[in-house]
């Protein structure tokens, strides 16, 4: 791991690390036929150090999906107010660089001030330029009592997105001002990174990680722990029904009030992206607080969601997936968002306008224009209607031809990017079984049950057969079969970037000699369970 402090290294150790890559790209492209970008993305993970475990899951998940791993440590002026911490917030290098080390990161970037272009000099006498982000977005919640803060992150972010051009940066959904206020600049910006947000880490008390926690007394860190407890007892109410904000925020007021040392600096509950304080909770809304502990200032947020539960089944290829998937949601009359059959319409479209396949400027062009439509079967026999700008290509995309060729778009960032974000937006409401590679850990996250479903190698050849069969496509061999899927189980386990494995939070279902009737019913028995816990 290189520990870089200044402009000029991060510079040349970001080229030389491309130029790597670009000489990778270029043995995959003759492997492979296209790149898949995954394979060389650069993560970054900004931070201002004093590492915890929140820090180290941002971490963790940029390690699993991107080949190189840059951790910024800065604490940033500019995002502290005159009378704030900044002399004072904790500074451990040394620790952080162990921590970072164990984590595989590649490169720490921790320059001080002045490299950064922001000391003390040019801050008083303004000679910097800032970024300023949308005044309703920073004007309530913790921009209220932070003057200048968002703007500082804001410029500061902007500066290591400028330096270090990563394809991804994680941001922790603690912050959820700080995550929005990104977000709306990665968009108006148009920097072409992806934000990914991870869940708030918390003590088993409840209290979300901070490096300030290091300044509570034994005591105050006891009474810390009820900026949670009184989100909770407010979800607790949203859950069984109500939407009113006043109410919820009355929930959590009262909770606090039993906490004389706590001084509530705000509660307020916004629309999660544009931050828009909410009457009423129409889809979903995040309960932000801030409060005082003496001089320590602490923040916490949940979102309460009024959506109807998402399964998203992940597993290795040939696991069975599609069919349980589809069987559960008729099971339950929830939808079943064939991701799959996604990707299938854009490679059918791909082959029919001859585009060739390593045309990724013109795919991407293609698959942002494109309007594909899913409309659930009448019988479970039949398979989801798919049609793809107005076509209906329901047996066409299930060719062997298109068979081949749908993993080498699927790679392509632009595809990905573009289906993510439809099935996001179909998944808004809830009510969905979704299934398909990285749906659990990328595409629905926050998915209310996630199932891991596998079967042995043997298995899945036997199925994958039938199905052949079934199509008049029979002429590859059980033995052949087995080859593929065991090679590319192999290749989707070892790849460096994203391999096939579990979500942490998911449940492995093994379906070797389970019919698909008995998976659908572990599968819902797993939904019914669910639901009875809120
Ligand atoms: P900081 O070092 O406090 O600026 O935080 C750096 C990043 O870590 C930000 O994206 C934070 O949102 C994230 N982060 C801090 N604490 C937590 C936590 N308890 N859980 C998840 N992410 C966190």
């Amino acid at each position: 791991m290189r520990l870089l402090t200044t402009v000029a290294a991060l510079r040349c150790y970001l080229a030389k690390r491309r130029l790597d890559n670009l000489l990778l790209e270029q043995q995959q492209q003759s492997e492979f036929e296209v790149t898949d970008r995954s394979l060389t993305a650069i993560g970054l993970v900004p931070t201002m150090g004093a590492l915890h475990q929140g820090h180290l899951n941002l971490i963790q998940r940029a390690r699993q999906e991107n080949a190189v791993v840059i951790v910024s440590i800065f604490v940033n002026p500019l995002q502290f107010g005159p009378n704030e911490d900044y002399q004072r917030y904790p500074r451990t290098l040394d620790q952080d660089k162990q921590l970072c080390e164990k984590a595989g990161v590649d490169a720490i970037f921790a320059p001080n001030p002045e490299e950064m272009g922001v000391d003390l000099k040019n801050l008083q006498e303004l000679k910097v330029t800032q970024v300023i982000p949308p005044s309703a977005m920073i004007s309530g919640l913790c921009g209220r009592f932070r003057l200048g803060h968002f703007q500082g992150v804001a410029t500061i972010v902007t500066k290591l997105f400028n330096l270090v051009q990563p394809d991804r940066a994680y941001f922790g959904q603690k912050d959820g001002q700080q995550l929005a206020v990104i977000r709306r600049l990665v968009a108006d910006l148009n920097f072409a990174i992806e934000i990914v947000a991870c869940p708030t880490v918390r003590e088993a008390s409840g209290l979300a990680l901070s490096s300030r926690n290091q300044y509570l007394s034994a005591t105050e860190k006891q009474q810390a722990t009820m900026l949670y407890r009184g989100l909770q007892r407010a979800a607790t109410k949203f859950y069984a029904g109500e939407r009113d904000a006043q109410t919820l925020i009355s929930t959590v007021q009262q909770e606090l009030a039993l906490a004389s040392s706590l001084s509530v600096e705000y509660i307020e509950l916004v629309e999660p992206t544009t931050l828009i304080p909410l009457e009423k909770i129409e889809e979903e809304g995040m309960l932000a607080i801030a409060a005082r502990l003496g001089s320590t200032r602490l923040i916490d947020n949940i979102i309460l969601r009024d959506r109807q539960p998402i399964i998203a089944i992940d597993g290795p290829a040939g696991a069975g997936k599609s069919t349980v998937a589809r069987q559960v949601a008729a099971k339950l009359g929830l939808v079943y968002l064939d991701t799959g059959a996604m990707y299938r319409a854009i490679t059918w479209l791909v082959l029919q306008e001859g585009i060739v396949l390593d045309d990724e400027c013109a795919i991407a062009q293609l698959a942002h224009r494109c309007v594909i439509e899913l409309a659930p079967s009448q019988d479970l026999q039949s398979p989801v209607r798919v049609s793809i700008n107005n076509r209906d290509v329901t047996q066409a995309i299930r060719s062997l031809e298109v068979t081949s060729k749908v993993s080498a778009i699927a790679a392509q960032t632009a595809v990905r990017q573009a289906l993510v974000k439809q099935q996001q937006n179909w998944g808004k409401k809830g009510g969905l079984v979704a299934e398909g590679r990285d749906i659990g850990t990328h595409v629905f996250p926050d998915a209310e049950v996630k199932i891991f479903l596998t079967a042995s190698v043997q298995e899945r050849a036997r199925r994958r057969l039938k199905d052949y069969k079934k199509q008049d496509q029979s002429t590859i061999s059980l033995e052949q079969l087995e080859k593929d899927i065991a090679e590319r189980d192999w290749k989707d386990s070892t790849r460096k970037v994203s391999p096939l494995k579990k979500a942490p939070d998911a449940i492995e279902v093994n379906t070797d000699g389970l019919s698909v009737n008995e998976v659908t019913e572990k599968i819902v028995g797993y939904y019914q369970q669910r639901l009875s816990r809120d």
